[in-house]
């Protein structure tokens, strides 16, 4: 019998784990991850990046929790010896239309309580020396990381502190009983007394599967990448984005500069027909069937017809992606950039049509299911698996059982 179940060997889960650990030391925990290593999924395939917390509405968790778990984050790699820099990026209005929301990003920063500068386009220049924009803005504390590092690190910290850790174990069905509830796996079954469901792109179906309805479903959207040839790699110094649509919680294809030094270009955000599609052709009758049967994915289509259209257009179309990023810097060329890896977002959306905007966790009889850690749940791992633990709600037969 174990105190605690994680579902999902991701970087939530990993830094839930982590912090019940330290919260609870005698308990036992326990993490089920159904792949054959940490970090396979949403975590393992990300751009790298410590956002700051500049784009996300005041007084949400995505702007306390970013802000916060930047400075987590760059502190828990400089005690652990993880590659990571904190070497600051651009936002480029490259249109003059476009001012005006890079103002009000400009002005979100403040808000937000994060080091943000107007600068000029000559400004940019001596940062982004290839970059050509109409204006810009200075983010400090924007860093970069390497995230499979971090998550392996929380992993070992897991199981110094007596934890145990599953690989290759695939919950397949929830089953409630009294007060524990019994996990059936490909590889055993096993009882908890508290079930924390961390599982990225399947995370509503593992609700669901415990009795829980989150009221969205999961839409997976997948992020292409290009990579600057190893010759190119010079037009990008740090980190170069641009405004983003206000209406999507996307930021736009951009260039980074990740921690092996390479350029990555991108992503996209391009339906996936496969809840884990990472390429074009992927498809899965189930997913697939789900979405388009889901009254909010048309209301949500209806609405965005223009954009999905545009994202298709850019996934299939090397040359428009091209453009898209021209608009950065224009001397980048199509045979600069060669495609790289992609990867899977899990997107809460609502029956009407709403894509939920912030981390969604809903707390059940003995459980806790997060069912929406979009960007940037990198970032913010530290602290999401924080204010899991202390949200646990202490009933008496758990905290006899842990001894808090
Ligand atoms: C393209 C892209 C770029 C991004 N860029 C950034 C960025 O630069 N910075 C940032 O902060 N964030 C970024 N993000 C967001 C960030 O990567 C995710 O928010 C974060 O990784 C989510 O972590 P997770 O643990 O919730 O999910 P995941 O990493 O997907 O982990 C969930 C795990 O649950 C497991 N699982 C699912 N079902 C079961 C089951 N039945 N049994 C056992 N295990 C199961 C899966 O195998 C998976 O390993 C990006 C995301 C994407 C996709």
């Amino acid at each position: 019998m174990y105190d605690f179940a994680i579902i999902g060997g991701g970087i939530v889960g990993l830094s839930t784990g982590m912090a019940l650990g330290k919260r609870y030391p005698n308990a036992r925990i326990l993490v089920l991850e159904k792949e054959s290593n940490w970090a396979f999924h949403q975590t393992g395939n990300n751009s790298g990046v410590i956002h700051s917390g500049v784009y996300y509405k005041p007084g949400s968790f995505k702007a306390k929790f970013c802000r916060d778990g930047a400075t987590s984050m760059v502190q828990f790699c400089e005690e652990n010896n993880i590659n990571h820099e904190v070497c600051g990026k651009v936002i480029v209005a490259t249109n003059e239309e476009e001012i005006p929301r890079l103002e009000n990003l400009y002005n979100r920063g403040l808000e937000n309580g994060i080091e943000v500068k107007r600068i000029s386009p000559e400004e940019v220049k001596e940062i982004e020396p290839h970059v050509s924009c109409v204006a810009g803005i200075r983010v400090y504390s924007t860093g970069i990381a390497n995230y499979k590092q971090v998550c392996f690190k929380y992993a070992e910290l897991i199981q110094n502190q007596g934890g145990d850790l599953r690989l290759n174990t695939k919950v397949l069905r929830i089953v409630p009983s009294g007060d524990k509830q019994v996990l059936e796996t490909n590889n055993g079954t096993f009882e908890t007394r508290y079930l924390i469901n961390c599982a990225g792109l399947h995370s509503d179906r593992i609700a669901k599967k415990s009795g829980v309805d989150p009221k969205a479903k999961i839409v997976p959207f997948r992020g292409e990448y290009y990579e600057l040839t190893p010759e190119k790699r010079y037009l990008v110094k740090t980190l170069i984005y641009p405004v983003p649509n206000p209406d999507f919680p996307f930021l736009g294809v951009h260039f980074t500069r990740m921690i092996d030094n390479s350029v990555h270009a991108g992503p996209n955000a391009v339906l996936s027909l496969k809840r884990e599609g990472y390429k074009k052709t992927d498809f899965d009758l189930r997913d697939f069937a789900e979405v388009i049967t889901y009254p909010g994915f048309w209301k949500l289509a209806a609405k965005h017809a223009d954009e999905g259209i545009q994202e298709i257009i850019r996934s299939f179309s090397k040359a428009a992606f091209v453009r898209s990023l021209q608009k950065l810097i224009p001397e980048v060329q199509a045979e600069d950039l060669v495609p790289c890896h992609a990867g899977v977002r899990a997107q809460a959306l609502m029956d009407d049509g709403k894509l939920v905007d912030d981390f969604l966790i809903i707390h059940g009889q003995n459980c806790v299911h997060v069912c929406n850690a979009p960007s940037p749940a990198a970032t913010s791992s530290i602290e999401i698996g924080k204010a899991i633990v202390a949200a646990i709600p202490e009933q008496s037969h758990l905290a006899t059982a842990i001894g808090a």
